[in-house]
């Protein structure tokens, strides 16, 4: 499993979380950042620095990881 972002990072975008993430695979998607849901080592720092509290796990949020998946070009 991994973590992933909902929707309330857009609006938001500040990149908080990139600067936590010690494997860098969160990435821009245009409209809100996403989590590469096979990279991520499910450490929860950027939970944490997310001011919008906007990134859950991902068992939490099927769409949210769905909708990385699909941003990313990875199979469903
Ligand atoms: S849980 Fe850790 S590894 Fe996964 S995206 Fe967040 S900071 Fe990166
Ligand atoms: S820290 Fe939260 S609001 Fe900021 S870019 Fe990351 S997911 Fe979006």
């Amino acid at each position: 499993m991994s973590y992933a972002i909902t929707s309330r990072c857009a609006g938001v975008r500040d990149g908080a979380c990139l600067d936590v993430c010690p494997i860098a695979c969160i990435h821009d998607a245009g409209a809100q950042f996403v989590i590469h849901p096979d990279e991520c080592i499910d450490c929860g720092a950027c939970a944490v620095a997310c001011p919008a509290q906007a990134i859950v796990e991902g068992h939490e949020a099927p769409g949210a990881l769905a909708y990385a998946r699909a941003a990313l070009h990875l199979t469903p």
